[in-house]
């Protein structure tokens, strides 16, 4: 047992230079610190990250959810145990009372929760990722994730409309964490040398997640070609399989979906990324239907969800309500699991769990928006989860996150798996 001596919020600046919550609380074992991350495709289903409004930051100012923090959170949690996780969870969406955590903001919530999460660690003697564990009941067998690496950025994080979102890499080849990212990286290095060569050195800008954002390349074809030519020219073509994320709530409107200049309804876009499925070595596609499309999501798992990973993110928001009608009506078959999407870490593993029991995968989720926090990968580990995104190999905010799967492989040693086998079905 360890009492939280004080807890203090603080407003810091994220990874597009906006406005984020960073709480540090302290207790006899130190002072602990977590920063929230936010989304800029964010469903409407998501907890609310309270913003101030006004001229300040451009109305992105996080000021109130940080006086939430030192003036509401702080006066019922002190004083508590940090290896209460539960405990001060519950408490904090009791003090919130709303549905969505609108009222004191889930940024604000999420960041006392983690920081409390880090305490608690501490407080018990254990690494991070063996206290998560613990919170989760079920650490075994230690796994440590493949990664989804998007390396092509499109959509809104790339300032394009109409465009696929992510364009990932997943070393499933590799036999270890350390040379997943090995390969990852050197894919990278050779894309971006392709990219300027053919296009020139505008092609090869970065786009919020550290992918580059070659405006020439419109189609979702033209891209993965360019991608399947870097992977060969390293010789990984064995080694890597792809995953797609269409964020395609930002393209769907009024029952159509406005793709690539195209309009299609559905069941015409579920055509499409067959035969894309079928021409790519793929097995994840991410939200490829609008977050309230649940019959498309159902048509889509049905013709294809036996092929590849079927990932509701938007659809889903961490949400174990939304995540057990899905599996309920089969409208999905993986999670994608964002912290910041449900507000607290108990929720967070709550939603895991439901995936996992119900054999789903969970593939746990860094943000656009994204702090040099590294929590995700402690996370990632602790749940057991076969698969992380967090961005290119590139960018400290995306690396934060891969070097700490780097350091807990080396702890772990010979202890941890590398799960990439159960994805070279293709
Ligand atoms: C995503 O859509 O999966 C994503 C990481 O983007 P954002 O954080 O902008 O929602
Ligand atoms: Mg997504």
């Amino acid at each position: 047992m360890s009492r939280i001596r004080t807890v203090r919020g603080r407003e810091v600046l994220d990874s597009r230079g906006n406005p984020t919550v960073e709480c540090d609380v302290e207790t006899d074992d130190g002072l602990f610190r977590a920063m929230v991350p936010s989304g800029a495709s964010a469903g409407i289903h998501e907890a609310v990250e309270l913003r101030d409004g006004g001229r300040r930051f451009h109305g992105r100012g996080t000021r109130r959810a940080v006086d939430n923090i030192n003036n509401i959170m702080s006066k019922k949690i002190v004083g508590m145990d940090c290896t209460d996780q539960n405990g001060v969870d519950d408490l904090l969406i009791e003090l919130d009372g709303t549905e969505n955590k609108e009222q004191l903001g889930a940024n604000a919530i999420l960041a006392v929760s983690i920081a409390v999460c880090k305490a608690g660690a501490a407080a018990t003697g254990k690494k991070l990722y063996e206290y998560v564990g613990e919170l989760y009941g079920k650490p075994y067998p230690r796994m440590l994730p493949v990664p989804q690496h998007n390396i092509i950025n499109g959509g809104k994080h790339a300032g394009q409309e109409n465009s696929i979102q992510e364009h990932m890499i997943m070393p499933v080849g590799a036999k270890s964490f350390r040379e997943a990212l090995r390969m990852a990286s050197e894919i990278y290095h050779a894309l971006k040398n392709i990219l300027k060569k053919r296009l020139g050195a505008g092609a090869v800008l970065i786009g919020d997640e550290g992918g580059f954002a070659p405006p020439q390349l419109k189609t979702i074809h033209e891209r993965l070609d360019i991608l399947m030519e870097a992977i060969s020219s390293v010789g990984y073509e064995d080694e890597i399989k792809l995953a797609i994320d269409s964020a395609s709530s930002e393209f769907f409107e009024d029952g159509i979906y406005r793709l690539e200049g195209k309009e299609m309804s559905a069941g015409e876009l579920i055509d499409y990324y067959s035969d894309v499925v079928s021409s790519y070595p793929i097995v994840s596609w991410e939200d490829g239907m609008a977050e309230d499309d649940w019959d498309g999501w159902v048509e889509m798992t049905k013709k294809l969800g036996d092929r590849i990973q079927i990932v509701g993110d938007d659809l889903l928001v961490t949400n174990p309500r939304r995540i057990k009608k899905a599996i309920e009506i089969r409208a999905a078959n993986s999670a994608l699991i964002k912290l910041n999407q449900i507000g607290t870490v108990t929720e967070t593993l709550e939603a895991v769990k439901l995936a996992h029991s119900n054999r789903w995968t969970a593939v746990c989720s860094h943000r656009s928006g994204e702090t040099e926090d590294s929590f995700l990968a402690d996370f990632t580990v602790g749940v057991s989860s076969s698969q992380i995104k967090c961005g290119a190999p590139a960018r400290s905010e995306r690396l934060s996150k891969y070097n700490q799967l780097l350091r807990i492989e080396e702890e772990l040693d010979k202890e941890a798996k590398y799960p990439g086998e159960k994805f070279r079905t293709k």
